[in-house]
């Protein structure tokens, strides 16, 4: 079986934006060696027209896994539905997101099926003659991009940054079919129970998904200056990202960590604030359309791929910037 899978994702209910992505992938992949691209959705309550939207973006068949543990990710439950499904369907690759869900249960899943995986791809081709997954990340602290394949494992296993991918756009002509699969009571099986669900404090969930990101970096010299950084995101309509050394500060939370082992975003527009530009931090900002740095250091990195650079100040230049956008 030469079949490619995903593992899409969905919270209450809705399809999460980096289940379409990976499935523009998978598709590519798919193509190339003209099989069948799949997707598994685990969840609870799932309405037809979200299933059906999948096969709109690139997928031909839609396992459909339905039970209430499986409303929110629990790691045991998910890798041993996933465990099963390859057992039963012997897919050629398997692809998660590196989000929270991905990250967790792909590692899981590969000690339990002995497979190999390869984690945070930044890209994925696949090679038609042998059928192996070219799996690129960066290595070595982000300074080259190392190209892995595992010819010895089946299935080839995969997380992929959000954002490395854009979605197709939707086909509603596209023919496919949903298959639900029956819940096995033994999957009920495990010690983790999710007792409640909050969200974090601030959205930086929806960082990725931000038009307009504004960042700060050590260049803000202390926590309390950090609230300039909030403020200039709150008066753009974006969200609040931060450096490696910000977080490690304690001036943001890790989930607003921007770069290699943060998050990737693809804003339209990306406001760097104090930052460096170290080569890390760029990992997570490839994509984005536009970028402004504001930094008192001309030769600073970021500057080089900065669009606009405001160079001076940071503590001179963003009071004038709010008072000009009128919060100040
Ligand atoms: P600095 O490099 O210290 O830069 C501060 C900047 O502020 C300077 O350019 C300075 O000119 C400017 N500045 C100072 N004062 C002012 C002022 N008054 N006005 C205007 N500008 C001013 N980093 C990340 O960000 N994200 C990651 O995901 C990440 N992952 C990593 C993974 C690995 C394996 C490793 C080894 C490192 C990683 N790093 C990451 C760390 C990275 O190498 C840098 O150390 C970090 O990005 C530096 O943060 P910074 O730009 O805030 O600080």
């Amino acid at each position: 079986m030469n079949e490619i899978w995903t593992l899409s994702e969905q919270h209450g209910g809705k399809l999460k934006d980096v289940s379409f992505e990976l499935l523009a992938r998978g598709r590519a992949l798919a193509d190339t060696l003209q099989s069948q691209l799949c997707t598994v959705v685990l969840g609870n309550k799932i309405d037809d027209k979200e299933l059906e939207s999948l096969i709109f973006h690139g997928a031909d068949t839609v396992f459909y896994v339905e039970n209430p543990c499986l409303g929110d990710m629990v790691c045991e439950i998910y890798a041993m539905v996933l465990a099963y499904l390859v057992g039963e369907y012997t897919p050629h690759v398997l692809l998660a997101a590196a989000t929270t869900t991905g990250r967790s249960v792909l590692p899981y899943l590969a000690v339990k099926i002995h497979t190999g995986l390869t984690a945070d791809c930044t890209d994925l081709a696949i090679e038609k003659e042998t059928g192996n997954l070219l799996q690129t990340r960066p290595a070595i602290g982000g300074n080259i991009m190392a190209t892995i394949k595992t010819p010895n494992h089946r299935p080839q296993m995969a997380t992929v940054r959000p954002k490395s991918y854009k979605a197709l756009a939707e086909d509603r002509s596209r023919s496919g079919k949903v298959v639900r699969v029956a819940w096995n009571p033994e999957w009920n099986d495990t010690r983790v129970q999710v007792l409640s669900y909050r969200e974090e404090c601030g959205n930086s969930s929806s960082l990725e998904e931000a038009d307009i990101v504004v960042s700060g970096g050590k260049g803000l010299k202390k926590r309390e200056n950090f609230r300039l950084i909030e403020e200039l995101a709150d008066s753009l309509g974006g969200q609040v990202g931060a450096s490696r050394d910000a977080v490690d500060r304690g001036w943001a939370s890790y989930p607003h960590q921007v770069g290699l082992s943060g998050k990737t975003i693809s804003p339209k527009l990306y406001l760097a604030v104090g930052i460096s530009g170290a080569v890390q931090h760029l990992a997570g900002i490839k994509t984005a359309e536009y970028i402004v740095a504001i930094n008192s250091d001309e030769h600073a990195n970021i500057l080089q791929v900065a669009d606009f650079a405001l160079v001076g100040d940071l503590f001179a230049i963003l009071p004038q910037l709010l008072r000009r956008l009128g919060t100040q």
